[in-house]
């Protein structure tokens, strides 16, 4: 396939005693004429993702792992943060608490690097085998992270996702549906659309009263945000 590519410009940046050259380029590109499939997508923030054609991407355990580590790092360092009664607020810039924080600072750019490792390999499997994807707004599944770690920390690594995600998929020539907050992913029954009141975290298969369906839980969300996908698709070309 023969691309035409415009160097834009470049942009040197320095990152806790990294130094990272990033070089914005313009692709022109086709869109394929062919259809392609539409999917939805559950995304856990700590597990693998599950796709509704029953892929499940990228298992993100060593980012878990990294996480865990952080959230230690980080009580040590607020451990060493308190001053006792009578103390002065000396204590806080310690040499002890200084190398604390070096330490919390090294894991966190640890753990972006890794980070994007996997939402560039997630991202780019995604929109290089679907057309249509449908998707839940993932800055809610920030809202809902550990609340051991900073939820800013949460939202920012979604919100990449999210980017990642739109430009892969545009540049693929696809579409990419955001379901908002309010949409049932995982209270929809995604065989005969009835919504159920409530579905605890806990439940991991989802029971359809009505129709009998019994479904991974995570499954039936991605099923619910492909039919959401191909509904948005409907109302477009409408
Ligand atoms: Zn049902």
């Amino acid at each position: 396939m023969c691309e035409r590519v415009k160097i834009l410009g470049a942009t040197v940046s320095c990152e806790a005693g990294h130094w990272y050259v990033s070089i914005q380029v313009e692709i022109k590109k086709e869109r394929p004429a062919t259809p392609s499939p539409v999917v939805g997508v559950d995304v856990g923030l700590k597990q693998a993702a599950v796709v509704s054609d029953g892929r499940r991407l990228q298992n993100q355990r060593p980012l878990a792992l990294h996480l865990k580590k952080l959230g230690k790092l980080q009580r040590k360092l607020s451990k060493k943060q308190k001053t006792k009664a009578g103390e002065t607020k000396r204590t806080v810039f310690s040499n002890n608490y200084e190398k604390q924080r070096l330490k919390v600072a090294r894991k966190h750019q640890q753990i972006a690097n890794i980070r994007r490792d996997v939402q560039h390999k997630f991202t780019t499997e995604l929109a290089r085998t679907c057309g249509v994807i449908g998707i839940e707004d993932l800055h809610l599944l920030g809202m809902m992270a550990n609340r051991k770690l900073a939820r800013a920390v949460a939202d920012a690594a979604m919100g990449q996702f999210l980017q990642f995600l739109k430009t892969k998929v545009a540049y693929a020539g696809g579409d990419l549906f955001v379901a908002s907050r309010w949409f049932p992913s995982t209270k929809r029954c995604s065989c005969c659309g009835h919504i159920k009141k409530r579905m605890p975290l806990k439940h991991r298969t989802y029971q359809c009263l009505v129709c009998g369906l019994v479904i991974d839980r995570d499954l039936n969300a991605a099923l619910n945000l492909a039919w959401f996908a191909r509904e948005m698709l409907c109302q477009l070309r409408a």
